[in-house]
């Protein structure tokens, strides 16, 4: 493998600016492409600064992405890729001399094959979009998150998302049959397989699933669908004790055989901004330290609710849970996921709002709980902290107001270095991009570091593929 050579991103361009845009916009046409003010007017994400860029080049078809690829990559021209910029750690962030590369006019669904369930769709589909189209089929694609309405299929490839239902149907990773992507010098790899077994040789694709556009562009997918599920069964119910918050889990998804599709923590300090005064009502009493989300779905309407209902009896008769609502319509279904789901009020509350989002056995996460509100509150006594995430998964969100702006490595400290000694992930779904890439070594070692680097300059020998996102190549020689 080849190493990239410091100090390549100095060589002279061979076009100037002006230029350049020209030879993009002969491309992708002249409504294909964004620049002067017009760049910085455009959303920016959830967690980001103004796009700051040369253009935003907005290519219709995979060939026109492969051009612009190719001619960014003969002068050495940084691309940050963009799909619906909703990631939450930086992953799409510019600087002034990038072209911005967004996959939003690749949207279209090129298949939706009912009888190979399976579906072909370009990466700027967004997922909500993506997931109405398929009712008619009476098919689902099972990942499911807060980002819907913006995140795009091939953004969700990208960052290898998880979401809602990944104690069910798993991530991303497990939902994609077949890529096609394009390489930073231009080179269309179609690997565009049907197929749920194909075992001929290295599956390249997963090098793609959760690359953070720094080693190629998705345009393509083919995605797993799974039947519809005719009946859906969602609850809220008060726990004690983090002990039987793990027992309550274990009950429910054995007792469901096989249909528990989700299984969500909310704390006391969650659930309190969320159902304060004016805000979401509140379905059981705030005075419980934790409170869990559950979700069937299943087949049979009538027979799946009285399950559903036996097995959460059964919680409250064997004391695992305190209280439980069953929704009873499906706007009482979006009432309990609006706690869980709604940020607005914990981002308003908690400032300087930090959120994070990391990965660790079920079995340690009320130590870590413990140890991380220690730490923060030594420091920060009026610092605010609420978990809540997809507990089922071993993946805890956590939401932190505290210190000032200044204080960000700080508070990162409290999160990050108590999951070393249990080997942790500082990352459980939403990347490292900029955000955490100074953590990365928590839960990478020096050679797998290494390996990450070899893979990205062997795809990317110029590096001119969202450079610095990850990690820094110049850091791992
Ligand atoms: C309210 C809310 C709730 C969320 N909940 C969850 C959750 O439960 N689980 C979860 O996993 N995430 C969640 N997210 C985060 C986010 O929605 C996901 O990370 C999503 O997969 C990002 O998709 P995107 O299209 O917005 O990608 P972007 O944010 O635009 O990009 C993310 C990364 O992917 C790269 N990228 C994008 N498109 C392509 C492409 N076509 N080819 C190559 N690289 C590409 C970018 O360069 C960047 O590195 C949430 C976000 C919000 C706002």
């Amino acid at each position: 493998m080849t190493g990239l050579m410091k100090g390549e991103r100095s060589l002279p361009n061979v076009l100037k600016d002006k230029d350049l845009l020209t030879a993009l916009a002969d491309i992708v046409g002249l409504k294909g492409i964004i620049t002067g003010n017009d760049v910085a007017a455009r959303y920016p994400g959830f967690f980001m600064d103004e796009i700051l860029a040369k253009a935003i080049v907005r290519p219709r078809t995979t060939a026109e992405v492969s051009k612009v690829l190719a001619l960014c990559n003969d002068i050495r021209q940084p691309v940050v890729v963009q799909g619906g910029m909703s990631g939450w750690v930086r992953a799409t962030q510019t600087k002034p001399d990038d072209i911005a590369l967004s996959l939003e006019l690749l949207d279209e669904i090129e298949l939706i094959d009912p009888v190979n369930r399976t579906a072909v769709v370009q990466a700027g589909v967004v997922l909500e979009n993506f997931q109405e189209q398929l009712k008619p089929y009476n098919l689902i694609f099972p990942i499911d998150l807060g980002g819907r309405g913006s995140c795009q299929i091939g953004g969700n490839a990208a960052t290898n998302a998880g979401g809602i239902r990944v104690i069910r149907y798993g991530m991303m990773r497990e939902q994609i049959l077949g890529l096609e992507v394009v390489l930073p010098d231009g080179t269309i790899v179609s690997s565009l397989n049907s197929m749920i077994k194909n075992n001929t040789g290295y599956d390249i694709k997963q090098c793609f699933i959760g690359s953070e556009g720094t080693l190629g562009v998705i345009t393509k997918l083919v995605v797993r669908l799974r039947e519809e599920p005719t009946s859906s069964n969602t609850a809220i119910a008060s726990v004690a004790t983090f002990e039987k918050v793990t027992r309550f889990l274990r009950h429910v998804d054995g007792a469901l055989g096989g249909q528990l599709s989700a299984f969500e923590l909310i704390d006391s300090d969650f659930y309190k901004v969320n159902t304060g005064k004016g805000r979401h009502r509140a379905p059981l009493q705030d005075d419980s330290p934790y409170y869990v989300i559950v979700e069937s779905l299943g087949s049979d309407p009538d027979r799946d609710l009285e399950i559903f209902e036996n097995v959460l009896m059964s919680t409250l008769e064997s004391d695992l849970a305190s209280d439980i609502v069953v929704a009873k319509s499906e706007s009482e279904r979006a009432a309990i996921w609006n706690i869980r789901e709604d940020l607005e009020y914990i981002v308003a509350d908690y400032q300087p709002f930090y959120a994070f989002d990391v990965s660790l056995p079920v079995g340690d996460m009320e130590n870590y709980m413990t140890e991380v509100r220690k730490m923060l509150l030594s420091r920060w006594s009026d610092g605010r902290i609420a978990f809540l995430g997809h507990v089922g998964d071993g993946n805890l969100h956590i939401a932190i107001g505290a210190g000032n702006a200044e204080d960000r490595h700080d508070v990162e400290a409290c999160i990050y270095e108590p999951l070393r000694s249990i080997n942790g992930s500082v990352s459980a779904e939403h990347g490292i991009g900029l955000e955490k890439k100074s953590w990365l070594n928590i839960s990478r070692s020096k050679i797998e570091r290494q390996i990450m680097w070899q893979l990205k300059s062997t795809f990317d020998p110029n590096n001119i593929l969202n450079p610095g996102k990850i990690f820094d190549v110049d850091e791992q020689g």
